[in-house]
């Protein structure tokens, strides 16, 4: 019996090769009718056999192209046959493609790959192919609608042969925007390098191998790239860009060469080779292939596959000898806690004084995308910066929006959403807020956003803190709602978001700085609520933070600052104090003592601080969350020991104490307990309490759902422990998956937040 469907589809459907998809899946299976781009995404009538129509409607999500991204697939039957000749392709009506969604950039295909390898195709070697199915998309866009015109590719007309490609619903390439080869599309060169202008990448490639390092210009951004097994050249890199410890990220071959210095699970391996194509933390196998200056002091490193063409093309050349493989560190090209470099002037004037090489390219990239970095935590994936690969892919949500929302995060590890029916739109990883350039960087990237999306907010959701520059950018725009939104309240809404939540959870919520209700500086947090509003159950005990945020980066001082809450005066004799300069401990006692310049503090991320300093871990640190991470990877697993902790009910909530931890810990040192020990005890302790308050709050308020949210949950080795203790107690934790759990979440958490507002109780 023949039979008549109407197929809605919403999601990323346009300019993926989603029409000649469906084209050609309808042609296989006799399927009659049409296809065309709608305002939505994209309509389908379709005619046959009833059992074959079932099949194709059933195929169309399961074998959909891999830049597609399903939304929502809405059947109609019940009609009646139109007697439709054959499979058409039809024009889109005016305007269709303007709500449309925007691919992210994605790795090279393997159908591209072959072309680029096979010495017969016309591709062979060109560093810039693409297809449907992959390359640049939300780096060249300049505008919308998506197409050639208006985007970074307009300035490359198409030679004959590309052209027909573009124009053949039956080719890999039909409406390829970025479409292009050696004939027509852009070009790369070394700079002043003219012997290498026949084959600059082999020629990159050798002073890759002599130590060099060099500004390779990318599809998000520039990398900063030299050769992994070479300390010497590492460690130049390391001065130049004036980046001392903070870990590097790695590109390799392929997986089987990552397995000769980091242990790889399947999981991870999947995460390593999704068109993403985002750095996967590993942990590190003994070998000293690998300079220790890539990742000092850490267990793992960031390893990532070629993405492009010409990364691909950089490890061709390789022929590993001696069973040496290429590794290169592939670094954002910036100097320390600057964003990413884009355009070839820019990138010459910023890092003329880090790089001995420039190898450029004439595809102008548009908006600038760092590299993401996730990591497999009990066989899920977790992201822990979420950017090239990503963004703008949205976050669906249960509830639609009741207004056009703009959130603009926080300060550090920024990122900005914008929410829009049941879409919220998370931006790339812009980057800590505290420079000209990234602030910048901010306001291109919301103003980019809400021009290539067409969301003009009608409010703005930002954090309670008066000082960051993104709420100040907040309060300065003009004519929208302004909506102030706590710091953890943010965090916990994030993780409500991403699983699609609704009612009341419970939270806990730990990290480093966020802005209080009460004006002090919250950062270890027991909250009960939902999107509408929260109540702080209990907290981490107040604590002085001796010299404000500027002692973030002296975690000694947070150590003093325990010590003073227990011996007072007489801390000098302890040999934490021996070890530092003397006028330091004078002028953190003064600090104590007056209380000037010293806010009171209730964060898991400085008492972390403190125990790593305590432990001759980490006095000092050069990049946000060291001397937390250092802690962490003096952990001993199966070590099971503990401590004391105090644990409170009263008027201000359930107060948790750390001071008999403290206390044990400068016991374990007087008995000569390994740090390693000491450090496994301590989160062991932490896990203890966070699981202890987590069964109060259930009891109290009979809820089950734990959310665990902040940056210190990208602490596994407290994540999987509590999330175990959480479960064995009849519990649900619920942790970040999508959307990262530190600070780069919280636009997220606040355009939620601010929108159920809107609607009121
Ligand atoms: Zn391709
Ligand atoms: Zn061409
Ligand atoms: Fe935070």
């Amino acid at each position: 019996m023949v039979a008549r469907r109407k197929i809605k589809i919403e999601g990323i459907v346009q300019g993926v090769g989603f029409r000649p998809y469906v084209f050609r899946l309808a042609e296989e299976k006799g399927i009659r009718g049409w296809i065309t781009n709608t305002p939505g995404g994209i309509e389908i009538e379709a005619e046959g056999e009833k059992v074959i129509l079932d099949e194709f409607v059933k195929d169309l999500p399961r074998l959909a192209p891999p830049l597609a991204y399903i939304d929502r697939i809405v059947v109609s039957d019940g009609m009646l046959p139109q007697g439709y000749e054959d499979f058409s392709i039809l024009n889109s009506p005016l305007g269709a493609e303007r709500t449309a969604l925007i691919s992210p950039d994605i790795a090279t295909c393997p159908d591209c790959l072959r072309e680029l390898f096979s010495p017969e195709d016309r591709r062979f070697s060109y560093p810039f192919l693409n297809c449907t199915n992959c390359g640049p998309r939300y780096s060249i866009i300049q505008d919308v609608p998506y197409d050639r015109e208006r985007t970074t590719m307009k300035v490359f007309s198409m030679c004959p042969l590309c052209r027909a490609e573009y124009e053949d619903p039956h080719n890999r390439r039909f409406h390829a925007q970025p479409n292009a080869c050696w004939e027509c599309g852009p070009r790369l060169w070394l700079k002043d390098e003219p012997a290498a202008e026949e084959e600059p990448i082999r020629a990159t490639y050798h002073f890759l191998k002599q130590g060099k390092i060099l500004a390779i210009k990318g599809l998000g951004g520039f990398h900063l790239a030299v050769d992994a097994t070479n300390s010497e050249a590492v460690k130049r890199l390391r001065e130049r860009k004036g980046r001392e410890e903070k870990p590097f990220a790695i590109m390799v071959k392929d997986v089987a060469a990552i397995r000769k210095f980091c242990e790889v699970s399947r999981e991870e391996e999947k995460a390593l080779l999704q068109p993403s194509r985002p750095i996967v933390l590993l942990r590190k196998r003994p070998t000293p292939l690998i300079s220790e200056q890539v990742a000092p002091n850490n267990k793992f490193l960031g390893v990532f596959l070629p993405y492009t063409p010409l990364q691909a093309l950089f490890f061709s050349f390789d022929e590993e000898k001696d069973g040496k493989p290429l590794v290169l560190v592939m670094t954002s090209g910036n100097l320390s806690e600057e964003p990413i470099a884009y355009w070839n002037e820019e990138a010459e004037r910023r890092l003329g004084r880090i790089a001995d090489l420039f190898l450029l390219h004439n595809r102008e990239i548009h908006v600038r995308a760092d590299d993401s970095v996730v990591r497999v935590v009990a066989d899920q994936e977790m992201i822990l910066r979420r950017s090239r690969g990503y963004a703008p892919k949205p976050i669906r949500v249960s509830s639609p929006a009741r207004a056009r929302i703009l959130g603009t995060g926080a300060e550090l590890k920024n990122t900005v959403c914008l929410y829009k029916g049941q879409n919220a739109f998370l931006s790339q990883h812009i980057g800590d807020l505290e420079n000209y350039e990234t602030l910048a960087y901010f306001q291109e990237t919301v103003h980019h956003l809400e021009r290539i999306l067409e969301i003009q907010p009608e409010a703005v959701a930002f954090d309670l803190h008066p000082g960051y520059l993104s709420t100040q950018y907040a309060l300065s725009r003009e004519g929208l709602e302004k909506m102030p939104i706590q710091h953890h309240h943010a965090h916990l809404c994030s993780a409500m978001a991403e699983h699609q939540l609704e009612g009341d959870c419970l939270g806990i919520v730990c990290d480093g700085t966020g802005y209080g209700t009460d004006g002090k500086i919250w950062g270890c947090e027991f909250l009960v609520g939902g999107y509408l509003d929260f109540h702080r159950f209990g907290h981490l005990k107040y604590i002085p933070l001796p010299g404000g945020q500027v002692s973030i980066k002296k975690p000694y001082r947070m150590a003093l600052s325990y010590l003073y809450a227990i011996f007072g005066e007489s801390l000098d004799e302890l040999s934490l104090c021996q070890r530092l300069p003397g006028e330091e401990v004078r002028v953190v006692k003064r600090l104590l003592e007056s209380g000037f310049n010293s806010p009171m503090v209730s964060s898991m991320g400085r008492l972390f601080d403190a125990v790593s300093s305590l432990l001759q871990i980490r006095d000092e640190v050069t990049f946000e969350g060291q001397a937390a991470l250092e802690l962490e990877m003096a952990v001993e697993e199966g070590w099971e020991g503990h401590y004391e902790y105090g644990l409170e009910r009263g008027p201000e909530g359930t107060i948790i104490d750390p001071i008999p931890l403290i206390l044990g810990i400068i016991e374990g040192l007087q008995a000569g307990v390994s740090a390693a020990r000491i450090a496994t005890s301590f989160h062991n302790t932490v896990a203890l309490f966070l699981l202890e308050v987590a069964e109060q709050m259930t009891k109290e308020t009979g809820l089950n759902r734990v959310i665990l949210s902040g940056g210190v949950f990208q602490n596994v080795y407290l994540l999987e422990r509590l999330r175990k203790g959480l479960m064995e107690a009849g519990l649900t934790p619920i942790v970040h998956q999508r959307v990262p759990a530190n600070d780069g979440g919280i636009a997220l958490g606040q355009v939620a937040i601010a929108n159920a507002r809107l609607a009121g109780p």
